[in-house]
């Protein structure tokens, strides 16, 4: 199975071939986000030279991407972009255009990129342990978390979007001292501590937050809203595991932090060994386009079964 994955990214986009696993990925290409007009045709370009040069044609396409977007399958801008805050990107049909493309391929899934990642996760965490509900949290540019709920990626009115939801202020990390960065809320999650808003915090700029120290009060507040959300997570949707990735998670002490913080916020109320539901991305920074191509792989499975 020939597989044209596409991990659409609010900086960049990244392209890929896959064949078979969705973990096996034979070539990758990262792509500028411009706008549609600029960046599709690129997308499509590499797919299209790829087939040729290789005397070859897809069987899916998978594409995840930064939302909000339209899953509705009985809409009329089913696979668009919505209301983004990246102007450019708003009402944006990406998928359409993809896969006018390639042809207008007939095996496509469509869906966030976390949700893609979800997938990916779950696939994964499964070889070593029943697990048929998972989140995937991202914490970078932006912070999204796809769930997968008895084997089901999550969708319903809309997709989940538990990246814009309010938790309490962090001791020392006041409305009044800080009032947060998201257009939309101000200091909602990804208000709180997506990359630009912790920068903001130190007055630097996102790609010079490597240069904070990890003995920072930073991380702790970052955890503590974290760990709110992964309290929330377990409450609400009761996921076996709960994987944070994204670049901010590279930082990696924030994972022992958020764990405690998480128990400490539960105060022994559910069993819940956070210690071992939350986890690292086992794929890293490919977390994306390994969920794009997952996520294809499961519709040509659908298809094909
Ligand atoms: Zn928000």
């Amino acid at each position: 199975v020939l597989i044209a994955a596409v991990e659409a990214g609010g900086t960049s986009f990244v392209v890929a071939v896959v064949e078979d696993e969705a973990q096996n990925i034979v070539d990758q290409k990262s792509i500028d986000t411009k706008t549609p007009a600029e960046t599709l045709p690129e997308v499509v370009q590499y797919f299209v030279e790829y087939q040729k040069a290789n005397s070859c044609t897809f069987d899916a396409l998978g594409v995840a991407s930064f939302g909000p977007v339209d899953l509705n399958k009985n809409s009329e801008t089913y696979g668009y972009i919505t209301s983004t805050p990246k102007l450019a990107w708003k009402n944006c049909d990406i998928l359409g255009t993809i896969r006018k493309g390639l042809g207008n391929i007939a095996t496509f899934a469509f869906d966030t990129d976390v949700n893609g990642a979800a997938l990916a996760m779950a696939i994964h965490f499964s070889g070593e342990q029943k697990v048929d509900s998972l989140a995937y949290c991202t914490v970078g540019t932006g912070v999204g978390v796809g769930i997968l709920s008895n084997n089901r990626l999550v969708h319903g009115l809309l997709h989940p979007e538990a990246g814009h939801v309010y938790f309490p202020r962090a001791e020392g990390d006041s409305k009044e001292e800080f009032q947060g960065t998201c257009p939309f809320h101000g200091d909602c999650l990804e208000g709180l501590v997506a990359s630009a808003s912790l920068a903001k915090r130190k007055q630097i700029s996102a790609k010079d937050l490597a240069s904070i120290d990890d003995n920072d009060k930073l991380w702790e507040i970052a955890a503590f809203y974290l760990a709110h959300l992964c309290v929330m997570l377990a409450s609400t949707v009761s996921p076996q595991v709960i994987v944070v990735g994204g670049g901010i998670m590279q930082r990696t002490i924030l994972f022992q932090k958020i764990r405690e913080q998480a128990t400490k916020l539960t105060n022994n109320y559910l069993a819940i060994d956070y210690h071992q539901v939350i986890q690292e991305s086992p794929f890293g920074q490919n977390a994306g386009i390994i969920g794009a191509a997952a996520l294809a792989q499961q519709a040509y499975q659908t298809k094909n079964q």
